[in-house]
């Protein structure tokens, strides 16, 4: 049989890597032939590694497979492109900040140590927004990433090149990051599948921080088993991490097919706020997908609360955790360095991060210091975390009516390179739907479901807290109904 490896799914690509280990080498051959046809204009990775180095890891994969066999080897030989927010020994980290431009961790994030164990090789790390603030990948501080489905547009944010290097082709998995949407929003711009996990089921040791209450790391494919295997390895306790929840870990694969076995009927709400305020093609093709899905299982609409002040909550808090997550900038451990010879310690300070800090981050820096100094943390902080508890008290009595609930997972189509710039605010607006699983801690999940204009449109379903496999039974399902998988945009 010979593979189209490029469009080929990771848990066809594993079989056959089993029978033949030797094939890993075409395949990562020709994911490169790919990249150097292509990255030119889509500019998915910061560093992408040299394919001898690349080569030397699938040796050593290799010889450990043949010695031991007993190993699962879930992603045997797989190529990753992970974002560049996650720790990885020995390969720059950079958060798209000028201030880690030559920042090599001395060591790997626990999702990382589990990709590899699995026979994973990393082949590079992915443009984001600086420090993950951003819907778009612009506020990179190296360069904007382009939509392969149209590269005048964006290909979403802020784990914008994991999106794009799956969309084009140039990696068969991702991992993304999800504080407000960076994993979905960028997910449904390129028509590919993403997952932000329920706070605590993904371990955060290795992923630098920008909020860390609502801060989790998740993959990205494109497909639902694909989405399920890398989810069954990245997920599970870790004592690194003090938010880490102590539950065994999950064969996420195994459940879906559970489940797809079965075909359990499934409880919609869905979410007419957040439907309301989509623009109308997305709203179309949407409830197009709803009205079939309605045949079968049971929907209904819902109301959110507050609809205006979730995400203003969401930014009051993301902003305070960022300017206290970011204060450890300094220049002196590690990051862009200056002189410090006879210099006080606050002009050295504010050296550093002026040149080492980019607008949009020094802006919420600014801000979450001013949200959290006296006087105003009662008016804004403390208000936005009441909104939060309310908002919580609300979804679990939603989840104990609804296995999921549904929408649009952006309200606008992929915007054009700079539009967004224009106008912060309506950057903002764009997170209005992905922002609420972060503040309630519940995961969430992106689907592809059509295209308008050629441009991909995704679906959002949440559900209740630790109920993965549901939603990704549920994805599977708009899988086989709209055909959308394993799609390589013709860039
Ligand atoms: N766009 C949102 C923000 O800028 C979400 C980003 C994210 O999820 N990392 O905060």
């Amino acid at each position: 049989m010979t593979l189209n490896y490029i469009a080929t799914p990771a848990y066809r690509l594993v079989e056959e890597f089993k029978e033949d280990p030797d094939k890993i080498y075409s395949y990562i051959e020709s994911i490169y032939q790919r990249i150097r046809l292509v990255e030119e204009r889509i500019l998915a990775y910061i560093t992408l590694r040299s394919i001898d180095e690349v080569f030397k890891d699938i040796d050593r994969v290799v010889e450990n497979y043949k010695k031991s066999k007993k190993r699962s080897y879930r992603l045997f030989g797989i190529a990753i492109a992970v974002k560049d927010n996650i720790s990885t020994k020995g390969i720059r980290t950079t958060c798209a900040s000028k201030i880690l431009e030559n920042y090599v961790p001395p060591y790997d994030a626990t999702v990382i140590e589990r990709l590899k164990y699995e026979g994973a090789i990393v082949i590079g790390k992915t443009n984001m927004d600086e420090f993950a603030m951003g819907s778009t990948t612009e506020n990179s501080a190296f360069f904007p990433t382009r939509n392969p489905w149209d590269t005048t547009r964006v290909p979403g944010g802020s784990s914008g090149g994991s999106a794009a290097a799956l969309a084009a082709g140039e990696a068969t998995l991702a991992l993304g990051s999800d504080t407000g949407g960076s994993i979905r929003c960028p997910a449904a711009f390129t028509a590919t599948y993403g997952l932000k996990p329920t706070y605590g089921l993904v371990s955060r040791y290795g992923l630098v921080a920008y909020a860390s209450s609502l801060d989790q790391i998740g993959p990205m494919a494109r497909n639902t088993i694909d989405l399920a295997m890398l989810l069954t390895v990245i997920a599970g306790h870790d004592p690194r991490d003090s938010t880490s929840l102590r539950i065994a870990g999950i064969d996420y694969v195994k459940e879906l097919k559970y489940l797809v076995g079965t075909r359990p009927k499934l409880r919609l709400g869905i979410l007419k706020e957040l439907v309301e305020v989509s623009e109308e093609p997305i709203q179309k093709v949407f409830m197009n997908v709803v009205d079939r899905l309605c045949t079968e299982h049971t929907c209904n609409y819902i109301s959110i609360p507050y609809p205006k002040q979730i995400l203003a909550a969401y930014y009051i808090v993301a902003m305070a955790e960022a300017s206290s997550n970011l204060a450890r900038y300094d220049g002196v451990r590690y990051g862009i360095k200056s002189d410090v010879n006879n210099r006080n310690w606050v002009d050295v300070y504010t050296e550093i991060r002026t040149k080492g800090f980019g607008y949009e981050v020094k802006k919420r820096v600014a801000l979450g210091a001013y949200i959290l100094s006296a006087g105003y943390r009662d008016m804004y902080y403390l208000k936005a975390l009441r909104i939060r508890r309310m908002l919580k008290e609300y979804f679990n009595k939603v989840f104990n009516e609804y296995d999921l609930v549904l929408s649009p997972t952006m309200p606008v189509l992929p915007p054009r390179l700079g539009e967004m710039l224009e106008d912060p605010l309506k950057m903002y607006f764009m997170d209005i739907n992905t922002v609420i699983a972060n503040l309630i801690g519940a995961p969430a999940i992106s689907i592809p479901i059509g295209f308008v204009q050629g441009l991909p449109v995704g679906l959002q379903a949440m559900s209740k807290p630790l109920n993965e496999s549901i939603l990704l039974y549920f994805s599977y399902i708009v899988e086989e109904l709209q055909g959308i998988h394993d799609m390589v945009a013709p860039v």
